[in-house]
């Protein structure tokens, strides 16, 4: 059994992928070639906005986002705690501000009062705002209609760091939209992944995607050998794409089977642990299924000696990272966020899971209040 097994799926695409890397590699068009307009163009359907720019990775998406949007030095940006270290990155690699907010206990998102202390506090203490950016936390929709209240009281931009959430749905609507930019990222492991880096931007907004367009390629004018901005080399090359289009194919079917089993695990699932709890008026993209015990250790001890992987996703707060200490954050910190670091693990979902794999995690995990 595996966390998320992607040799079974590419043995699904194995020949007409084979056949269409061929293709791609005799057409001699190795950085966005036409493979590369046609994954945008399906990606921009896909994600309900007018316009997707493909990207070198999902890390680029952020910073090419922050760029877009005008991010100078000093700006304060409020992003999570309990993300990847990504989300802070691109901030502070462009000489930004991430400002550290605490997340809910409900989906692990954002925390909507947090967020609105922390943007209070900023202004008293005269921090230059700028942006939120809201992560869609292990495929679960941050609530757009109510970030943009906020970001829209402030005079902040949003940005939805979607990077786990390709394919999730916001009452019904693609994760696209209600925001200034979303972003995400094509890494293997991802709901929608390439077999490399690559990385999407998406936004209703043209003067966004011009600039965007535009900064991906050196801040290129009429061509790259005319430069209008200071821009990144941060494009997405034909041979992703190509896979790319081929997994598309199977994505629709892959996030129908992660809810069957998603649903599965909240019914059968003992309620000796705490599981994820969602509105069920959005839907997840379930790139991860992620339980909570205050027995962690002896748990995942206990599922290595029954073969079932498991992961920590995320064992530090991003405020707590040695590079990141000394970012602000509210005086009271991001206690959620430390608390669900020392009890989250993740366990197995993906579309290739054996019906019997699904019945063993299930008998498993219910065990270990026996056991523990
Ligand atoms: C993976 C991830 C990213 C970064 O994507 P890369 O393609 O690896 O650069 C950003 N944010 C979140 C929340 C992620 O999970």
């Amino acid at each position: 059994m595996k966390f998320i097994d992607l040799q079974k799926q590419y043995k699904k695409i194995e020949i007409p992928l084979k056949k269409n890397l061929i293709k791609t590699l005799e057409s001699g068009n190795y950085i966005m070639g036409e493979e590369v307009k046609s994954i945008e163009k399906k990606l921009s359907i896909y994600s309900g906005t007018n316009y997707a720019i493909s990207c070198a990775n999902g890390t680029d998406a952020i910073t090419l986002s922050l760029m877009a949007l005008g991010l100078k030095k000093d700006d304060v940006v409020f992003v999570p705690s309990f993300t990847y270290i990504s989300t802070a990155e691109a901030v502070a690699q462009l000489g930004g501000i991430p400002f550290f907010v605490d997340i809910n206990k409900k989906d692990y998102n954002i925390c909507l009062d947090s967020l609105e202390e922390s943007i209070k506090f900023a202004k008293k203490k005269k921090y230059k705002i700028k942006s939120i950016i809201a992560v869609d936390l292990f495929g679960y929709p941050s609530d757009r209609f109510k970030l943009n209240k906020i970001a829209k009281k402030y005079n902040l931009n949003l940005i939805i760091d979607a990077a786990q959430s390709f394919g999730c749905k916001y009452y019904n609507h693609p994760f696209g939209l209600f925001a200034d930019i979303v972003t995400t990222s094509f890494f293997p492991s991802k709901p929608l992944g390439c077999y490399g880096d690559g990385g999407a931007i998406f936004t209703n907004n043209k003067k966004i995607f011009n600039t965007i367009s535009s900064l991906r390629v050196h801040g290129s004018g009429k061509n790259k050998y005319d430069n209008v901005l200071v821009g990144l080399n941060s494009r997405l090359d034909s041979i992703q794409a190509t896979i790319l289009l081929q997994k598309l194919k199977l994505f629709n079917n892959e996030i129908v089977k992660k809810n069957k089993i998603a649903n599965y695990y909240q019914q059968e699932i003992s309620d000796f642990f705490i599981k994820p709890t969602y509105d069920e008026r959005h839907s997840s993209a379930w790139a991860l299924y992620t339980l909570r015990t205050k027995y962690r250790k002896k748990f995942i001890n206990y599922l290595n000696k029954n073969k079932i992987p498991s992961f920590i996703y995320y064992a530090k707060p991003l405020h707590e990272q040695v590079a990141y200490k000394s970012f602000p954050k509210l005086a009271e910190g991001c206690q959620n966020a430390i608390e669900l670091c020392k009890e989250v693990v993740s366990i197995p979902i993906h579309a290739y899971l054996k019906s019997s794999d699904i019945n063993r995690i299930i008998k498993v995990v219910n065990n270990f209040e026996n056991e523990h």
